[in-house]
């Protein structure tokens, strides 16, 4: 039984457990790089969703012909195969839910080249973000993409997510970060789209259709990732305010003062209640938001547009307003925001953590209308997220052993996505659809959409190899 969805199609056993396919695949990555014993193929059987569906190998190659071998084999044999970059999906996207192999690709982890003039970055997918950023950052570049999960996330994962994080209030996710791809097909041919230009309009857009296609189109072998100056400084302004609405209405008034933010994360009062519970960082019982901004750039700059947004918090109602200009200082403003998922725990065992997205300006009306969803299914529900974007983590909890609080959380799910839509926006900004939001997804796409999707999907993978079971089930 799945805890979020009915309609898992979970396969006992496919070709990929016989003997001679197992001595095949032996032979394509070598015997030491092929896991079939319960307690190592155990650590790539969940993600960050942590539910199990172990898979019946997994395999580590290091090359994009070793993977474009197993997944001819696998369409000569008809087993499935699903990629997995750090395994910390929220969607449940890495999961083998059909069975079949688990190709890891954590041996695929160099950093090729780092071009400081053409500014760009050639990866393999089995990079974490957290090293990329380290090892661009050396060279005083900036790669903007930056979630959460950056430490344990790898780059493949994030374009087959099209990941996104703070920083996209200013910069953008990672689609806009990629310049290029070396990309295995499903049936097993290796394909190059894209190049080092920031520029290229040669043929379709392979590049584009491949980030956010959730390990569903291709497999994700090499990546040029387009880079920018390291900016010079950062400074953090935080305010409390008395509503959601006030707090809100700031992020069009820093457009109006030509002021883009790097970030602008809130926290309404039940995230607040909750951190402050858990952490004790003295924020006053009265605080119904709280507003965490970042700007960076050039240091006059940075000084310009911090006074700024200090002064746009203060004149929008902001009050207990501090601001930081050194790392240190501003770390311990953005702790608050880190203790978010841990002081989530006592409210519930499980977590049905949404993120949907709506124009910035209708976020105070989704809130709203959330906690109203809470109380009528009688579920604590936490939002926080980026303001700035209109991308709101929903976060309803409920308790693992029981399932009637589990069918309350699920409908106060479902209710919260058709808001999200009628306020114009969607059910995920950045997590994707993976298997657990596959039942969604006509809430959010019309049939013509999915069948375009659908045609896609069947032209590239015409036997279903790849990563079956997800978005469209
Ligand atoms: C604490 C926490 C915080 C998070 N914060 C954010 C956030 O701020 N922003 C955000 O966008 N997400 C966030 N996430 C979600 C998640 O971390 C991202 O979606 C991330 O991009 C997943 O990367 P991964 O390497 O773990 O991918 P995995 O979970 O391993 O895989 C995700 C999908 O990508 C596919 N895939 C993996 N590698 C490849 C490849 N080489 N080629 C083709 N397909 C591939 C898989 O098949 C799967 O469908 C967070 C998750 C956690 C647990």
């Amino acid at each position: 039984m799945s805890y979020f969805v009915e309609n898992v199609r979970r396969r006992a056993q496919t070709a990929a457990s016989e003997p001679r396919v197992l001595e095949r695949l032996r032979a394509i990555v070598g015997a030491e790089h092929v896991l079939v014993d319960a307690e190592k193929v155990e650590p790539y059987a969940q993600d960050a969703v942590k539910e199990k569906f172990p898979p019946e190998a997994v395999l580590l190659p290091r090359t994009a012909e070793e993977i474009a071998a197993i997944l001819r084999l696998a369409n000569e044999e008809r087993f499935p195969v699903t990629a997995r970059g750090g395994g910390v999906g929220y969607t449940g996207g890495a999961v083998p839910v059909e069975g079949g192999v688990v190709i890891g690709t954590d041996r695929m982890n160099a950093i090729k080249e780092i071009s400081p003039d053409d500014l760009y970055v050639v990866s393999e997918p089995g990079v974490t973000t957290y090293e990329l950023h380290r090892a661009v950052e050396a060279h005083k570049l900036f790669y903007p993409p930056d979630p959460a999960s950056y430490k344990e996330s790898y780059i493949g994962g994030n374009i087959a997510e099209n990941a996104g994080g703070m920083r996209s209030a200013k910069y953008g996710v990672t689609k806009h970060y990629v310049l290029g791809l070396e990309v295995v097909t499903p049936t097993g041919e290796i394909i190059r789209t894209g190049g080092k230009t920031s520029k290229n309009v040669v043929g379709f857009d392979l590049t584009g259709l491949m980030c956010g296609s959730e390990g569903m189109l291709g497999i994700i072998t090499e990546a040029t990732l387009r880079l920018v100056p390291l900016p010079e400084a950062t400074e953090t302004v935080r305010a409390l305010f008395h509503s959601m609405k006030e707090a809100c209405a700031c992020v069009a008034r820093f457009s109006r003062a030509r002021v883009t933010p790097v970030a602008i994360e809130v926290l309404d009062k039940n995230s607040i209640k909750a951190v402050e519970s858990e952490f004790a960082f003295g924020l006053p019982e009265e605080a119904e938001a709280l507003l965490l901004v970042s700007v960076d750039g050039a240091l006059e700059e940075v000084v310009r547009a911090a006074n700024a947004v200090e002064e746009i918090l203060l004149e929008g109602g902001g009050f207990s307003v501090l601001r930081a200009a050194t790392r240190e200082d501003e770390d311990r403003l953005w702790d608050v925001r880190r203790a978010l998922s841990p002081s989530m725990k006592k409210y519930g065992t499980l977590k049905l953590n949404e993120d949907v997205v709506v124009p910035r300006s209708r976020v105070p009306e989704l809130v709203e209308q959330v906690e109203e969803i809470g109380r009528r299914h009688r579920t604590f529900v936490a939002n926080f997220g980026h303001a700035g974007d209109g991308n709101i983590h929903v976060n309803f909890m409920c308790d693992r052993e029981d399932p009637e609080s589990i069918a309350r959380a699920r409908l106060a799910v479902r209710d919260t996505f058709r808001v999200a839509v009628e306020l114009g926006g969607t059910i995920s900004g950045e997590h994707g659809i993976g298997y657990v939001k596959a039942p969604y997804l006509d809430m959010a796409l019309d049939a013509s959409t999915i069948d375009a999707m659908m045609r896609i999907k069947r032209a590239l993978d015409p036997n279903g190899i790849l990563n079956p079971g997800k978005m469209f089930v």
